[in-house]
């Protein structure tokens, strides 16, 4: 997706990708295929290019740290900032000790030390694996030691976290320029299903104002700290008493920001691509009051393109984006946005799409289409 800006842009990308099947591969006019941990393919990428950057963070960091030694090109963000959206123990040790507001957590090397952390955080708690997790893999809520049998030995101490009665789910995402320039996007609300993103809602309903800014600075004081060039993404829980506890940082494009694609004057792969090439960073403003973005995650449907054209048929006002990946139950291949000024009907409309595309055989009616994420109900 950050194709389109680059064509607007006249920034020629040049992608690694592991197969040309691959969604970027598909559609890059330059791919080169290698894997992303193969130090030999990404240093070849590196030696064609001014920057380096990702679409993921599962790039080793000694390979990047050895691009940057060697001077092959700007890695952005660079390997010291990166680590902290790879590594959750890393992360946590650096947000805590700058002062920034996380979860209770501790590290745990072995079962006994879990079993240790659960009795002082009530018997229950959130483990993680501190790198390679993504959309919920690498997280578990357990109650015994033994439930994470299988993590030991896989490499290094697991991160263990109270597990936070939050209310909800926020995002805040802003760019940075290298020489510190920033912006920042209006907080979002997010909702996950099964641990995965499902709903985005821009702006966040009932965040004041003052707490929206200061959530607003908070990611910005990050980006700062850790040097983040580029898009960042700091997602938080929000608390029944408005407190808000960072659960984890991403950088690059995000999913939670993908409703600026159609609802803000510049849009989230295009502000990368700005702030990674050290250009003017672009107006953030939303271009309408809400928007709504759902996920569209696989179901029983191959055929997307024809879902597609029934929802495109049914309302020609929503935004269809697909990522040309194949169909396979719960796998992200692609999202719906809708803007406007009603936000209840913005959500009715953005999730008839979504099931309309997912399952096709949704008519033009209001009993029950609306899927489960507009409440509270639907959230994890
Ligand atoms: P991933 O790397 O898969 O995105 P996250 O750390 O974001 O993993 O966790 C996935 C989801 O699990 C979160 O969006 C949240 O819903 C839930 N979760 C994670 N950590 C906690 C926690 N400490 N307390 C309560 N829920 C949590």
């Amino acid at each position: 997706m950050m194709l389109p800006a680059a064509i607007e842009l006249d920034l020629p990308i040049t992608v690694l990708a592991t197969d040309p099947s691959e969604s970027a591969a598909r559609v890059a006019h330059d791919v080169r295929l290698g894997r992303h941990d193969d130090a030999d393919a990404v240093r070849a990428l590196a030696a064609t290019c001014e920057v380096l950057t990702f679409d993921h963070e599962h790039v080793p960091p000694a390979i990047l740290e050895g691009i940057v030694a060697e001077g092959l090109a700007h890695v952005r963000p660079g390997p010291h900032a990166l680590v902290h959206a790879q590594d959750k123990l890393v992360m946590r040790r650096r947000l805590t000790a700058l002062g920034h507001p996380c979860p209770r957590w501790s590290e745990a090397a072995d079962p006994a030390a879990l079993a240790t952390a659960l009795g002082e955080l009530g018997g229950r708690a959130v483990v993680k694996t501190p790198r390679g997790g993504y959309d919920g893999h690498g997280v578990r809520v357990v109650s015994d030691a033994a439930e994470v049998a299988d993590w030991w030995g896989t490499g290094g101490p697991l991160l263990v976290e109270e597990l936070v009665p939050f209310t909800r789910e926020l995002s805040a995402q802003v760019a940075r320029r290298p020489g510190g320039e920033a912006v920042a996007y209006p907080v979002v609300q997010s909702v996950q299903r099964d641990g995965v993103c499902f709903e985005v809602v821009a702006p966040a309903p009932d965040l004041e104002p003052g707490r929206a800014r200061a959530i607003q600075e908070l990611a910005l004081a990050i980006a700062a700290d850790l040097d983040v060039v580029g898009m960042l993404a700091v997602e938080l829980f929000e608390t029944a008493d408005g407190t808000v506890l960072v659960n984890e940082l991403a950088m690059r494009p995000h999913n939670t920001g993908h409703w600026s694609m159609d609802g803000a004057v510049t849009g989230q792969f295009e502000q990368h691509l700005r702030a990674v090439r050290d250009l003017p960073l672009g107006d953030v403003t939303p271009l309408a009051p809400w928007a709504v973005m759902v996920n569209l995650l696989g179901g029983t449907r191959e055929d997307l393109a024809a879902g597609a054209a029934e929802a495109m048929a049914l309302d020609p006002g929503i935004t269809v984006h697909l990522y040309g990946k194949g169909v396979r139950p719960g796998r992200k291949v692609g999202h719906v946005t809708v803007i406007g000024a009603d936000r209840e009907d913005l959500l009715r409309r953005a999730h008839r799409a979504e099931r309309t595309i997912i399952e096709g055989g949704i008519q033009d009616r209001n009993d029950g289409v609306d899927g489960s994420g507009s409440g509270t109900d639907g959230r994890a």
